[in-house]
């Protein structure tokens, strides 16, 4: 059914169907891929959006640990507090307050859909170090003497445990930018381990300070702390170590930094307060003094730490620019492909549907005999302009034999006038009268006039001949055959019947009108003067013999024929230039 009603339509139509149907499937392949493309930059740029809030916890957590060290000196210090230290001290919070304020700036946008558990934590964790800030606002408002050992310790710690709330959002962080891009891992998971050594790093001088403080030897707690903490740093150490995959990052400045400056003078430097510290009644070193030497030997870690942290950036960084090639690449070739399949498609339209639209009008007009249709072969080239002159050469052969034909017609109707009409008069022959008398006939019906046959024959003319010449006697024939033009209708059948003899057949209402024709044919012959050279010419009269047909088949026309032929007879018997009409004579002698 669809294949029949497809086979109908036009080839313009079919054409325009089969390349949507082509496109169609290309249209969907390409917008699968576009589609495809701009979710793999989607997910690149998400990746980048995570990469940066990791950053920012990274720096989050690095703030809150370094207040530690200038908190650890404050907690030291008698009152009044210099004032050199309560500035840095303030210095260092509001920068932790301005990174966990951008951390929680960036887990809030929209491009971090599902962050809230991750925003409620960080808001959590801010709330405790708040607290701790609060707890050691308290002990540094009292003199250094008031201030508990146990209460420093706990203020320590307290500090230290606002730390651990991040590293959940740090780890999350990490897994979004790795489902963005796994590529990212490695430097993840050593910016991850450099930041954790960081904290441990700071960690190891925070267990220095209630003993600093309290000016007495290190206890069993804090030698415990101590070599847990270094314990870690270790265990930092080699994991980071046996983390970097690129050379060129272990012969880099910031790794060898941070190799010679923490772990070697770093560390030597804690190895040896310790020592000391040991020893009864301590050591006399300031929390302040320990922050003022140890804190910028941490520096190198944040530094490579910061390292990895541009590596990766610079990594995820292109990976987007990569996918964003890919997607600009892939639309442009999806738009020209498409772009190129419908340029071919309208091409070929144009320049061969089209064309064969065009030459079946062409050639079904040429068929149908309408030869005013265009040849539009100027706007082609090649087959479909050959094909055109072609159909110009058939128009022409049509043409030509159309012209034919009418020249054809033209002398066919002229042979049959001729054949039927008496060359000296021009009026119709006997035989073209009689057959035009069987179709008036036959055409007549009851309700119609009577058929009148007015016959009439010259008188004498034979002495016409003899006396004046034959060609007179044409020329009197030729003026008998234009008083019987002028004085019958023009519905009237006139025909010069043979020699001088005249017959005319009409349609009358009665007898009377038949007879009142004849009778004025008669006056005029008679009353007409044929011209003689050299002479005053000559006069002549006619006989006539006037039948009636009612009923009419063959046979009925012979009969009136013969009954006119016999009346015209009866006519001359009678003494000439009469009329003898059927059923009773009519005579007229104006001799
Ligand atoms: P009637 O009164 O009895 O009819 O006498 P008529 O002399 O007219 O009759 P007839 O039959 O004896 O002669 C007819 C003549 O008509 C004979 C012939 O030469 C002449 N005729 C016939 N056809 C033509 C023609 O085409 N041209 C000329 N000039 N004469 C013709
Ligand atoms: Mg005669
Ligand atoms: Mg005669």
């Amino acid at each position: 059914m669809i294949r029949k009603a497809f086979s109908a339509m036009s080839i313009d139509r079919r054409f325009g169907i089969s390349v949507a149907a082509a496109l169609l499937p290309v249209l969907l392949l390409c917008g699968r891929l576009v589609v495809h493309e701009w979710h793999a930059y989607m997910v690149a740029d998400d990746a980048l959006y995570a990469f940066q809030t990791y950053r920012a916890g990274l720096l989050a957590i690095e703030s809150v640990s370094a207040e530690r060290g200038p908190t650890n000196s404050v907690l030291g210090e008698n009152l009044p507090i210099p004032e050199a230290r309560r500035a840095s001290l303030l210095r260092a919070r509001g920068e932790s307050d301005a990174r966990i304020e951008k951390l929680l700036e960036m887990l809030q946008s929209s491009r971090c859909p599902g962050c809230a558990t991750e925003l409620a934590r960080i808001e959590n964790a801010r709330a405790e170090l708040t607290g701790a800030r609060a707890n050691v606002d308290q002990l540094i408002g009292l003199p250094l003497a008031q201030r508990r050992e146990r209460a420093l310790s706990s203020a320590v710690d307290r500090m230290i445990k606002v730390i651990p709330q991040f590293s959940p959002v740090i780890d999350a962080l990490a897994a979004n930018v790795v489902r963005g891009d796994t590529r990212a891992l490695n430097c993840l998971i050593l910016a991850t381990l450099t930041a954790d050594l960081r904290e441990a790093a700071g960690q190891l001088g925070s267990h220095f300070t209630a003993a600093l403080t309290a000016r007495r030897a290190l206890g069993e707690g804090d030698q415990l702390a101590i070599e847990r903490t270094e314990g870690r740093i270790d265990q930092l150490r080699e994991l980071i170590d046996s983390h970097i995959r690129d050379r060129s990052m272990l012969e880099s400045a910031p790794f060898d930094r941070m190799n010679r400056q923490y772990f070697g003078e770093g560390m030597a430097y804690i190895t040896d307060v310790r020592s000391l510290a040991t020893r009864p009644g301590g050591v006399a070193i300031s929390p302040a003094q320990l922050a003022d030497h140890y804190v910028p030997m941490m520096r190198p870690i944040t530094a490579f730490r910061d390292q990895v942290l541009d590596l990766a950036d610079t990594e995820i960084r292109f990976h987007r620019s990569n996918a964003l090639g890919l997607l600009a690449v892939s639309a442009l070739a999806a738009f020209l492909l498409i772009m190129i399949l419908l340029s071919m498609a309208m091409l070929f339209r144009r320049r061969v549907i089209r064309p064969l639209v065009d030459a079946t009008h062409v050639i079904g007009a040429i068929a149908n005999g309408d030869l005013t249709a265009e040849i539009p072969a100027a706007r082609y080239r090649g087959e479909i302009k050959a094909m055109f002159n072609a159909i110009g050469v058939l128009k022409a052969n049509s043409v030509e034999r159309q012209q034919l034909e009418r020249e054809r017609g033209r002398l066919i109707q002229e042979l049959k006038a001729t054949a039927e009409t008496d060359f000296l008069t021009h009026l119709l022959n006997r035989r073209a009268f009689e057959s035009r008398a069987r179709l008036s006939c036959a055409e007549r019906n009851a309700a119609e006039p009577e058929l009148a046959l007015i016959m009439f024959d010259i008188d004498h003319f034979k002495k016409i001949n003899d006396t004046y010449g034959h060609a007179t006697g044409d020329h009197a024939l030729q003026l008998v055959a234009r008083l019987c033009r002028e004085t019958c209708r023009q519905a009237d059948v006139v025909a010069r019947w043979g020699g001088e003899e005249f017959a005319v057949l009409s349609r009358v209402q009665d007898a009377a009108q038949a007879l009142a024709v004849a009778e004025r044919l008669r006056c005029r012959i008679r009353e007409t003067r044929i011209p003689v050279s050299g002479g005053d010419g000559f006069n002549i009269t006619a006989s006539f013999g006037v039948a009636f047909a009612s009923a009419c088949d063959s046979r009925d026309v012979d009969r009136l024929f013969r009954r006119a032929d016999r009346l015209l007879y009866q006519a001359k018997e009678a003494g000439r230039d009469r009329i003898f009409a059927d059923p009773t004579s009519v005579a007229s002698d104006n001799a």
